[in-house]
């Protein structure tokens, strides 16, 4: 039977980047704020600001060193309560905690997304809001943008897996007062580690940049007004959490490659859609009617199968060649927020984990063609079908 390919996999670097790597390289010109002007990261700053229609972009460290500088940046008291959908990942409420604020965790329903009715009753005596579109999907954020308003609350949005995903025609991560992105190598932009933030507030992002490392005068190679820098200047501390060059170049020459990933990215996973609701045991939430998705991973959940039965279809899959990871279901998944033990107790939160419990994960990046995402879709399918039939023999 043929199997899939490893989805692990990455598409290669563009051939752009290698001779702008091998200049980097061959100059030793690695540290952003060596050039006068132009620096790799400069203009990667400039593009992505540019493709995504935000004033000002920081490319910094990771996504979730971009979430800890919004946090810092929005100079929120220490303590400060922040919201965060409870289906996220480990390193979004570690963002909070590195900020001196505390995560408040908010109940998803099965569809993945924030529960607003838990949200609204969550609003008071919040300081922020943080929402993570996990997986790249997007929360009703007309409610969550009209009640963070009501609240007078600042809204950062965790974009990190949601490049290209549009909300009633907006780009997502431009609809909260922040939005920040990831270029691990398992999002949309590869550069093996990175983030960026992007933003319309001038006095934000200054002190952004500021804190993520543009000490002395370095500002100055920025595109931002001065004045709200001579504001900050040497008030605020220096996280020194920037992007170097060469990780600027290999993002630089995927960017014409992002509305071909999200287009194809698009396509292999409304195609598995498809082939999955056909089955009475697997079942995709469709997205919300404002939202375009640019996915490279399927979310289902497993439908009237005991728990036995969910382990015996994970099983059943892998023999089929592909992996599916239930969030809820092993020991150490950074997804379910019972492990995230470093908060010390984690609340109860009935709602997020009947749904981890039987949400499942596989990647579908934007390279794997039609024919590989019908054999995912064919083992998923049989693997839910070998489960149930095992349930007759024994009925
Ligand atoms: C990957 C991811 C992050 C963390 O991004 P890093 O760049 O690895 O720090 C945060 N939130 C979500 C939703 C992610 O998918």
């Amino acid at each position: 039977m043929a199997k899939p390919s490893n989805p692990h996999h990455s598409e290669p670097i563009p051939a752009a980047a290698r001779a702008e790597v091998e200049r980097l390289l061959e100059t030793g010109d690695l540290f952003r704020y060596t050039a006068a002007e132009d620096a790799p990261v400069t203009l990667l700053e400039r593009e992505f600001a540019e493709m995504m229609g935000a004033k000002y972009a920081l490319a910094v460290a990771s996504c979730s060193a971009a979430l800890f500088l919004s946090l810092k940046a929005l100079d929120l008291p220490r303590g400060a309560r922040v919201l965060i959908p409870a289906f996220t990942f480990a390193a979004v409420p570690s963002s909070i905690v590195h900020a001196d604020c505390v995560p408040v965790l908010v109940e998803c329903g099965d569809t993945y997304r924030i529960d607003l009715e838990d949200f609204e009753a969550k609003l008071d005596g919040a300081d922020a809001v943080m929402i993570s579109h996990m997986r790249g999907h997007t929360s009703d954020m007309d409610a969550i943008m009209a009640l963070a308003e009501a609240h007078g609350l600042p809204v950062i949005e965790d974009a990190a897996h949601s490049l290209g995903t549009t909300w009633g025609g907006r780009n997502i991560g431009t609809l909260g007062h922040v939005g920040c992105f990831s270029f691990q190598s398992y999002k949309l932009l590869n550069a093996g580690e990175g983030g960026v933030l992007i933003t319309d507030d001038a006095d934000l992002i200054a002190r952004a940049v500021i804190m993520s490392g543009a000490y002395e005068h370095n500002w100055k190679k920025h595109p931002v007004l001065a004045e709200p820098f001579a504001r900050w200047q040497n008030k605020l501390p220096l996280y020194n959490t920037r992007l170097s060059n060469l990780s600027a170049a290999l993002v630089r020459a995927q960017l014409p490659e992002v509305a071909r990933r999200v287009r194809d990215g698009r396509r292999n996973h409304d195609h598995v859609a498809a082939c999955l609701n056909a089955s009475p045991w697997l079942s995709v939430p469709d997205p919300l009617a404002k939202e375009v998705r640019a996915p490279d991973s399927i979310q289902f959940n497993l439908v009237g199968l005991s728990d036995a039965e969910v382990a015996g279809f994970v099983d059943e899959a892998r023999d089929r060649g592909v992996a599916v990871q239930v969030f809820g279901a092993s020991a150490d998944n950074a997804r379910a927020f019972w492990n995230w033990q470093f908060l010390g107790e984690t609340p109860d939160l009935p709602k997020t984990r009947a749904m981890l419990m039987r949400a499942c994960d596989v990647r579908l990046p934007a390279r794997l063609s039609v024919e590989e995402c019908t054999l995912v879709a064919d083992a998923l399918t049989s693997a839910a079908d070998a489960v149930a039939a095992r349930r007759r023999a024994v009925a």
